[in-house]
């Protein structure tokens, strides 16, 4: 059976067929409407699977945001932040006329990693850090979900009661100081106004603001790495996201980590599928469920 997969995320949008390997054929992406309305979503969702729609039998949605009973629901307004309740499911299933499911991405990714893992684990956590810092997490060889979606969204704890407003509307979440997009607000001066790219680029030229700024970040990342092995006992944490897949920026984390208590260490490890995952996750899924 070919699955249609596709990846909503708060810059683009990703499509592709999967086959039962878990190969991906056709893959397209267009760029999540700057509008962000319901409108303009589900005008490009049609353009984006219309050239795949024909090859496929059953469609499976990796979505930012939470994703409870089939909708889906912006936690973080910069995000999507017009969608603040889109019937997901409903929409591209009428578009398409194929049975469809979607799941939180960093769910899905998480799920992907897991089998990834070759079962090796039965307790994982997996935590992306690019634009946001989103988590999902496997407990005894399962995906947790929550009954209302939320389960796993691990960039919203606390990091500092004092830090900066997150997007999600509380202050001094992990997401605000460690993603890309925090460690970009923090930047003061010669480095006002650059992105998280750029900013890595100069840490590796030897800046020291840059290099500042990503350390926070890791140290934050490590201290959230501590408390999610203290909540779940996790045997591994997979990290993935542009900052996290970042040259020098796992070592930094496990360096962090290491100054911890011994109980609230565990092993880290980068993540397999780089892009992929969200897509790859919510196919998984959508075979275990068998739609
Ligand atoms: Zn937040």
């Amino acid at each position: 059976m070919t699955t249609l997969a596709i990846d909503i995320g708060g810059t683009k949008l990703a499509a592709a067929l999967v086959d039962e390997a878990l190969n991906l054929h056709q893959r397209r992406e267009l760029p999540t409407p700057a509008s962000k309305t319901a409108d303009a979503l589900q005008t490009a969702l049609q353009t984006l699977v219309a050239p795949l729609v024909s090859a496929a039998q059953r469609v499976a949605i990796a979505s930012t945001g939470i994703i409870r009973d089939g909708a889906l629901r912006a936690i973080n307004p910069h995000n999507l932040g017009g969608l603040l309740h889109f019937p997901l499911t409903e929409t591209v299933a009428t578009i398409t006329g194929l049975p469809t499911m979607a799941v939180n991405d960093a769910q899905a990714a998480a799920w992907a990693e897991y089998h990834a893992l070759q079962r090796v684990y039965r307790d994982m956590v997996f935590l992306t850090v690019s634009t946001g810092v989103g988590g999902g997490v496997v407990s005894n060889g399962r995906l947790l979900t929550g009954t209302g979606g939320l389960a796993g969204h691990l960039g919203h704890t606390l990091a500092d009661p004092n830090g900066p407003m997150c997007g999600c509307g509380r202050r001094g979440c992990v997401e605000a100081i460690a993603s890309g997009r925090g460690i970009a607000a923090a930047a003061e001066g010669e480095l006002a106004g650059y992105d998280a790219k750029t900013i890595f680029n100069r840490a590796g030229l030897g800046n020291a603001q840059a290099i500042r700024l990503i350390h926070r970040s890791a140290s934050t990342l490590a201290k959230l790495i501590a408390d999610v092995k203290a909540t779940t006992d996790c045997q591994c944490v997979v990290i993935g996201g542009s900052v996290g897949l970042a040259d020098g920026y796992l070592a930094l984390v496990e360096n962090d980590l290491a100054q911890e208590p011994a109980a609230y260490r565990v092993p880290l490890l980068a993540a397999h599928y780089r892009h992929d995952a969200g897509l790859l996750g919510a196919v998984l899924l959508a075979q275990e469920k068998k739609i």
